[in-house]
């Protein structure tokens, strides 16, 4: 990734009155999942985003701290203020230190794709600050008493503007600071940059991107989530993969690191898990088995992260006509306790594959204490992997 890493904060704290009933509408469910947790997700599949600061209003925060209690990238759960641009406020005091880059998204906006959150990263990074716009199709009228027309004016010059917003932290820090002082209030954080004399790029958003405001922005929403149904001829692959349990070795995991005192071995980091997978894959595909691809003799594959070989299994299934449908991991170990690690390792391995996290299911379960994986002597992975021809 070049440049620092990107640290979300996720603007929760909002009270969704148009959206009717008590409840916060960031806890209503899509696919029996709160939509916090898809707007979470969506971001943090992106490799540049490290860390999440959630912003929430007070009577959620317990609620919300429950439902993010297993994603490890939430660094902090901050209180937001009596408006929105106080709530992102309080969260720039609170970012992590090493938070080079912040990504300001809507927590009722959950279907950003990874490819529009990696186009307005890059867009970012080269101009300082930038984010997703959609032109207008409608006709724009002027009107000063909502009765009867004025004028008509140019809709090229007019454009509607989403989350996440992606600025150079300092520049953002700096710019609320100085329009906090004068009194400024803006209605979303490019407004700030604006003001600071500083021109944000406009990156092509999507309509897929909708915040939920109304009830029935649910199943909007929902259609964009689901993945997208098999175009052609489908093809399902399995893949198991097993690996020694040793001292003086990490221990990776689907992609992560995980604090254990024993690691897997193997010629690379022996991430069991992803080599299932990058069998099940090649499976599908009918392209083989990872021993061919990349054998274990050849130097240049010794200590390699196994992130690398699936980016390069997922290039091969794609050059070969496919695309994922999905994909279910199961990994058979002992300890430690995975459950806290579901989350980083569904979004790596789904923006590894280019497909939403929807896609991607990834559990766990003991041995029971009994066989190798009991005696902890190693950790075995299964892993069945559902492609289509891409069109
Ligand atoms: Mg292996």
């Amino acid at each position: 990734m070049p440049g620092p890493a990107i640290t979300a904060i996720l603007a929760a704290a909002g009270t969704g009155a148009r959206f009717g009933g008590g409840e916060n509408k960031i806890f209503a469910e899509i696919g029996g999942r709160p939509v916090l947790l898809w707007s979470l997700e969506a971001l943090l599949a992106s490799p540049r985003v490290a860390t999440a600061v959630i912003v929430a209003n007070p009577r959620d925060r317990d609620r919300i701290a429950e439902l993010t209690r297993d994603v490890s990238q939430v660094a902090e759960i901050c209180l937001g203020g009596a408006e929105r641009a106080d709530s992102v406020w309080n969260a720039l005091q609170r970012l992590p230190r090493e938070a080079g880059w912040v990504a300001v998204h809507d927590a009722a906006r959950p279907a950003a794709s990874l490819e529009l959150i990696e186009r307005v990263a890059a867009a970012a990074e080269q101009h300082r600050a930038a984010v997703p716009a959609l032109p207008v199709t409608d006709t724009l009228k002027r009107s000063d008493d909502g009765l009867t027309t004025l004028t008509t004016v140019n809709r090229r010059e007019f454009f509607t503007v989403q989350t996440p917003q992606i600025f150079e932290r300092g520049l953002l820090a700096d710019a609320y600071r100085e329009a906090r002082a004068a009194g400024f209030s803006g209605t979303d954080d490019a407004s700030y940059v604006e003001r600071a004399g500083v021109p944000v790029r406009l990156v092509a958003g999507e309509a897929a991107n909708l915040k939920i405001t109304h009830p029935e922005d649910l199943a909007r929403a929902a259609r964009a989530l689901a993945p997208p149904p098999a175009s052609g001829p489908v093809r399902t692959g399995f893949g198991y993969d097993v690996h020694r349990l040793v001292a003086g070795r990490p221990l990776v995991l689907g992609g992560v690191t995980l604090e254990h005192p024993l690691g897997l071995d193997g010629h690379s980091d022996a991430d069991v898990l992803l080599h299932a997978l990058c069998d099940a894959l090649l499976g599908a595909a009918a392209l083989g088995d990872i021993g061919e691809h990349f054998p274990n003799t050849e130097e240049r594959w010794r200590g390699v992260s196994s992130l690398r070989l699936l980016r390069e299994v997922a290039r091969m299934v794609a050059q070969a006509g496919w695309r994922v449908v999905n994909v279910d991991l199961m990994l058979i170990a002992e300890a430690p306790r995975i459950r806290p690690y579901v989350g980083a390792m569904t979004a790596i391995i789904a923006a590894a594959l280019h497909t939403g996290i929807g896609q991607v299911n990834l559990k766990a379960t003991t041995g029971e204490g009994m066989g190798f994986v009991g005696r902890e002597e190693g950790m075995a992975a299964h892993a069945v992997a559902t492609l289509t021809a891409s069109t």
